[in-house]
């Protein structure tokens, strides 16, 4: 089996000016120095909103920072006539690593669908940034015992036309809708179970080698104490955190998780 690094991101959502931005950054920095942690160990990276980008690429540039960042979302387009939208070509250039696509909040509240997302992640390799792609399912999906197809069929339609060179290196994330931003986690078995078939899908969709290497993220939820438990997973490589994110020492727990 491939060792897939393990990876914390923690997505900031629309909270925090570029002052609170880059004082959460260093802090956590800090945090994470003191505890002596080890960043190839443990991937660590903050999400900020677009407007902090900026801020936290002036600290990781100048002061060195192991951290990495990413944006929250980007444009399917790479330039022209779309006001308001973000390039991929614009992340680039502020020092981006990750940007997160079809997170269940754009898909909820901008009708965002798996051929958006997946135009998305494609836009997103374009201009040299991986992709977090994120699915996951509502309540009632869940309480009718249809999660797993249901996520599946995402996977398919959120990762469509990406090459296998691609998919070897996209991030997936098992974001369960209803345990995102309400304090109620998936059990350790719930987000294994997910995650193992997102895995399955990989492996057809591209290969066994691609799905082995696939980082596959469980999002919901998680705190320092719960993280452990989720982490134990075979299939789960690390964890997308919203809330618990935005403090610099939890986030930093979470990041220890062992
Ligand atoms: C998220 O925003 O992706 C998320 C998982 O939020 P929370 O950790 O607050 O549930």
């Amino acid at each position: 089996m491939t060792d897939r690094t393990p990876l914390m991101a923690g997505n900031w959502k629309m909270n925090l000016d570029h002052m609170q931005a880059a004082h959460l950054v260093q802090k956590l920095d800090w945090t994470l120095r003191d505890a002596k942690h080890d960043h190839a160990a443990v991937e660590v990276v903050v999400v900020p909103p677009y407007t902090d980008l900026r801020s936290v690429q002036t600290l990781v540039d100048g002061d060195k920072l192991a951290l990495r960042y990413g944006a929250q979302d980007l444009s399917q387009h790479d330039s022209g006539a779309y006001t308001g939208e973000i390039s991929g070509a614009f992340l680039a250039r502020l020092g981006c690593t990750y940007v997160v696509v079809g997170h269940s909040e754009r898909r909820e509240h901008h009708g965002e669908s798996d051929e958006v997302v997946a135009a998305k992640a494609a836009a997103a390799y374009r201009h040299g940034l991986t992709p977090v792609v994120c699915v996951g399912e509502g309540l009632e999906v869940r309480q009718a015992g249809e999660h797993v197809a249901h996520v599946v069929e995402q996977v398919r339609g959120s990762l469509a036309g990406l090459s296998e060179e691609q998919l070897a290196t996209v991030v997936v994330a098992y974001e369960p809708v209803w345990a995102i931003g309400t304090g109620e986690v998936a059990t350790p078995e719930d987000a294994q179970e997910v995650c193992a078939a997102i895995r399955e899908e990989l492996a057809q969709i591209a290969s066994p080698e691609v799905a082995d290497a696939v980082r596959v993220l469980y999002g919901g939820s998680v705190k320092s104490g719960n993280v452990a438990a989720i982490m134990a997973g075979a299939d789960v490589d690390g964890a997308l955190v919203g809330g618990a994110s935005l403090d610099a020492e939890e986030f930093a727990a979470i990041c220890r998780y062992q």
